[in-house]
């Protein structure tokens, strides 16, 4: 596609590839592998197999290569490498770069299973990693070294919704020659600039926003052609992580609407957030869309919305967050996020239960707090809820 057009032109029309039958919603390649016409074939395809010459599903097929170019177009990326899911893309493009002796800086507010890699399983391979407070700029600038290879961090930390300055840290990456990796799950790529910012490699969780829908476990991995089809690649088509080209013909789909979605989402936490805010069940409405976070600025500048996140901290603590969480009626307790259907979650007693209470402590998770991911219901169906679900708290 030419490379004027808009995101949302992008994210309906780019990467599609019509069969000889011309059908207008993209096909499913549900075929692990693909026919030569002769022996010759086969052996040049080995040798170097070209943009739409398919070998085997584990390095590629025709459905995903249309989900992986659309996502690009969309992030603005030179390439894309689709993933069986969020972690696989997380463990992936790290374990692909890094190797025994390099040293990674991370920011310590990650989602569960992205501190489990970086903590437990690169560590057990020789990788040294340290982590800082992601909001504080010190931190980064005293942990980054000569020697550093990347920097890892969550743009929007779960469930706090603390903001990580990705033009800054990766000025302090990029001066020391360090490869910045941004999980960028709660930006959404509709409030992302990330690479404009300064990202090297952007990852999505597709199982979030982009099938918004709660249907399919999906991941992605952005970046330069030469790091998706020389260190990621090689490493995902080699270890197993691809995506299934049913997933990626779901996940097309939801491309389609991402943009009409997320902005509904948003519009709608923003509304919920501010009838919230001053709520006198409320310890605090964290909502990075709202004047009253600490990092409203740098928001407005990173994504300049607030996302489609909010978190509320209860003032009677569990059994306010319980009673609350079992009184909503437009919303379900779940523990996904992104969805068309607003998703409440105790982080302290399922996402982050196994977490040792100091590091709930440090990271904010207290007994009351609620995370809210918002949907795409009607707005005053849902303020109207949320309200009667504390008035019983
Ligand atoms: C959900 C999530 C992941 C993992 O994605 P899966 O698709 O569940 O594997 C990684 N990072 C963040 C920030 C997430 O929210």
């Amino acid at each position: 596609m030419t490379k004027d057009l808009k995101p949302r032109t992008r994210a309906v029309h780019a990467g599609s590839r019509r069969s000889q039958y011309g059908e207008v919603s993209e096909a499913i390649f549900l075929t692990q592998g693909f026919v030569y016409d002769t022996a010759e074939q086969a052996e040049a395809r080995f040798i170097e197999a070209g943009p739409d010459e398919f070998i085997y599903a584990r390095y590629g097929n025709p459905t995903v290569a249309m989900f992986e170019e659309r996502i690009a177009a969309l992030e603005g990326a030179e390439d894309a490498f689709a993933t069986a899911s969020g972690m696989a893309a997380v463990s992936g493009a790290l374990t692909a770069m890094l190797k025994a002796g390099d040293h990674v800086v991370s920011a310590r507010a990650l989602f569960g299973s992205c501190l489990y890699v970086l903590e437990e399983i690169l560590t057990r391979y020789g990788v040294e990693v340290t982590f800082v407070d992601g909001a504080d700029i010190a931190q980064w600038r005293a942990a980054i070294r000569d020697d550093t290879t990347a920097v890892f961090f969550e743009s929007l930390s779960n469930p706090t919704l603390q903001v990580v300055d990705i033009e800054a840290v990766s000025a302090l990456a990029h001066a020391k020659g360090a490869k910045v990796l941004v999980d960028n799950v709660f930006a959404t790529p509709v409030w992302s600039r990330a690479f404009e910012q300064g990202a090297d490699v952007v990852i999505y969780s597709a199982t979030k926003h982009i099938d918004g829908q709660g249907r399919a476990l999906g991941g992605v991995i952005l970046g330069s052609r030469d790091f998706i089809r020389k260190t990621v690649e090689p490493y995902m088509k080699h270890t197993g992580g691809s995506m299934s080209p049913f997933t990626a013909w779901v996940m097309l789909k939801g491309l389609e609407t991402l943009d009409l979605r997320v902005r509904a989402q948003t519009a709608n936490a923003t509304a919920l957030a501010q009838a919230l805010q001053g709520h006198p069940k409320l310890v605090e409405v964290i909502f990075p869309g709202l004047e009253t976070h600490a990092q409203h600025a740098l928001v407005k500048r990173q994504m300049g919305q607030g996302g489609t996140v909010l978190s509320i901290d209860l003032k009677g603590g569990k059994n306010a967050a319980f009673a609350f969480l079992n009184s909503i009626e437009v919303g379900v307790i779940s523990n996904n996020l992104g969805d068309a259907k607003t998703i409440l979650t105790h982080p302290a007693t399922t996402t982050h239960q196994r977490l040792p209470q100091e590091q709930k402590d440090a990271l904010g998770i207290t007994d009351g707090l609620v995370r809210i991911s918002v949907g795409i219901e009607d707005q005053d169906d849902l303020v109207a809820d949320f309200l009667q679900a504390l008035e019983g708290v």
